[in-house]
């Protein structure tokens, strides 16, 4: 238990330095809480899954509003180019996706992103992940995302 201990500790803290230090800004916009539509002319419509009153202005008939939570983290970018996708296999991945490597020490933004819908912003591109996979050790994350329009 001591030495692998020892020497898991330090696999997470050069990492982490490495991310740091090496990556880039990539904000997380996932969803947070739900909450009721606060328009007394809208009511939750068991039948149809939605608001009674589909004009709402408020919920657009959505009757719940999710709120976002935001998160700013370095991460790893690696953009997936067609060379890479004959050279390994890589089930449902497109050349363009975008990979993003990061801690996985904030367990929030960990749990918000394997439970909870959203999209991630790096430089102004608008990205939807596609799978969250935790490495075996569990300090690594690995996001693949593809581009939103
Ligand atoms: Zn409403």
């Amino acid at each position: 238990m001591g030495i692998l201990k020892r020497r898991i500790n330090h696999i997470i803290k050069s990492e982490n330095e490495f991310f740091e230090q090496e990556g880039q800004d990539v904000t997380f916009s996932l969803r947070g809480e739900k909450h009721a539509c606060s328009n007394p002319d809208c009511h939750w419509d068991e039948r149809y899954q939605a608001s009674s009153n589909p004009t709402c202005s408020i919920c657009g008939g959505k009757y719940w509003i999710y709120s976002t939570t935001s998160y700013t983290r370095k991460a790893l970018i690696h953009w997936v180019t067609g060379l890479e996708l004959k050279e390994l296999e890589m089930g449902g991945v497109k050349v363009g996706d975008c990979t993003l490597t990061f801690s996985s020490k904030d367990e929030n933004l960990l749990n918000t992103l394997l439970t909870e819908k959203g999209y991630l912003f790096l430089d102004k591109k608008k990205l939807s992940p596609k799978s969250v996979t935790i490495d075996n050790f569990g300090t690594t994350v690995v996001v693949i995302t593809s581009r939103v329009a």
